[in-house]
């Protein structure tokens, strides 16, 4: 079932009770120009995945800023050691400021972020400090969970982890627990169908396995509604519904400061092509495999609702995990902010398709003014496949 937050203070926005079957959204109470900031936020949570990590994108372990310079990322992506970024001080990268856990070696882009990860989980989560406890039990969940998600990653195992880990060592526990709750809920049975889609066929036997792990691992009674077959399946699905890709790169970072700067129009140039021959050759050696990537939990991006027709965007301006939530069109008072959980690939397909792959991976159907507009059109695929939208879950029209 959808539960809602009223406890959220932002100026310009709130989010809503709309009843079922979206539960809540979010709601302009003042008008936003295109372009605006309509909020900012930390995530509740963030993790870098699993294999993405392992590849050698290397970031910060609580804000997944990137730890590489952005001429070290080129070498590495393009496979050309010798080359020279120009413009050296347009990398955003201030290894000056880089530290580590003293204890199992964990990398933090600075002293602020170490502490922070410490203060909210990474006490629980210490690997030095669990081995000395003779316990592996992470990198087992981990190496488990890499043998079941092979890349494109979509989640991460460790996310749960510092969920679980968060509320065993806040001081409130049962508010920590509250601010997880607070996200998009649903029946016992969207969340197996969730789970099923996030871990596959295998769901059954793989939730066994990683709750089994888990328990182990987290033993603080604070958590133990979680750890219940039932409650490890809602925790699962509530990351499957409400996890925001994070994506970082110095490279992009660095390409972003160079194309700022005020040159002469054949620096320019000069400048713009050699992006171009960069940008091919990476893509040449790394396909469109570029960025640190990661997940995050975020309480008011999560309560945005989806369209096909979005008046928002969430974006990454910093490099880190800050979400800020623009609006990509002007915004009435009163308006519900929506965003799209499509990328703008699947955005630019059949309404039938888009429809499909939000029933799969956000069992919902969309009711948007896009949706209805279009739903008199008459739609080629479903006609061939006789069924009038409500097909089963074996078609794979999709997956092209
Ligand atoms: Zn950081
Ligand atoms: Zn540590
Ligand atoms: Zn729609």
């Amino acid at each position: 079932m959808a539960e809602c937050r009223e406890d959220m203070d932002v100026p310009g926005i709130e989010v809503r009770v709309i009843g079922e079957p979206k539960g809540k959204g979010l709601f302009a109470v003042k008008p936003f120009k295109a372009g605006d900031v309509i909020f900012e936020e930390r995530p509740l949570v963030c993790c870098q995945f699993a294999w993405n990590a392992d590849y050698g994108y290397a970031s910060c372990d609580f804000c997944m800023r990137p730890l590489e310079g952005a001429e070290e990322n080129a070498h590495r992506l393009s496979g050309k050691k010798d080359l020279i970024l120009p413009y050296p001080q347009c990398c955003p990268t201030r290894k000056e400021n880089h530290c580590e856990c003293a204890l199992c070696g964990v990398r933090y882009c600075c002293v602020q972020c170490k502490d922070e990860a410490w203060a909210q989980y990474h006490q629980v989560l210490c690997l030095r400090k669990r081995e000395r406890d003779g316990s592996h039990k992470l990198e087992m969940l981990v190496d488990v969970w890499k043998n079941l998600h092979y890349p494109p990653e979509t989640a991460s195992i460790m996310l749960l982890a510092r969920i679980l880990a968060t509320v065993q060592q806040a001081q409130d526990k049962d508010g920590a627990v509250h601010l997880f709750m607070q996200l998009c809920h649903q029946t016992v049975n969207e969340q197996e169908e969730i789970a099923h889609k996030l871990l596959g066929e295998q769901f059954v036997g793989q939730l066994f396995t990683l709750r089994k792990i888990m328990s182990e691992i987290f033993t603080d009674q604070s958590v133990q509604h979680w750890l219940t077959p039932e409650g490890f399946q809602s925790l699962v699905a509530l990351v499957g519904t409400n996890g925001q890709g994070v994506g970082t790169s110095p490279l992009s970072e660095w390409v972003k400061n160079v194309s700022a700067l005020k040159l002469p129009q054949q620096d320019k140039e000069n400048l713009d092509r050699f992006i171009d021959k960069l940008y091919d050759d990476v893509e040449e050696v790394m396909g469109s495999f570029l960025n640190n990537e990661g997940s995050a939990l975020y309480a008011l991006q999560s309560a945005c609702n989806h369209s096909c027709e979005p008046n928002a965007a969430p974006n990454f301006p910093y490099s880190n995990f800050q979400l800020v939530m623009c609006a990509v069109r002007d915004i009435a008072a009163g308006e519900e902010i929506c965003v799209s959980y499509l990328d703008d690939c699947a955005l630019g397909r059949s309404r039938h398709s888009r429809h499909k792959i939000l029933r799969e991976n956000y069992l919902f159907t969309c009711h948007c003014s896009k949706c209805e507009s279009e739903s008199n059109e008459i739609d080629v695929t479903s006609e061939e496949e006789g069924d009038d939208g409500n097909e089963s879950e074996s078609d794979e029209e999709i997956d092209d």
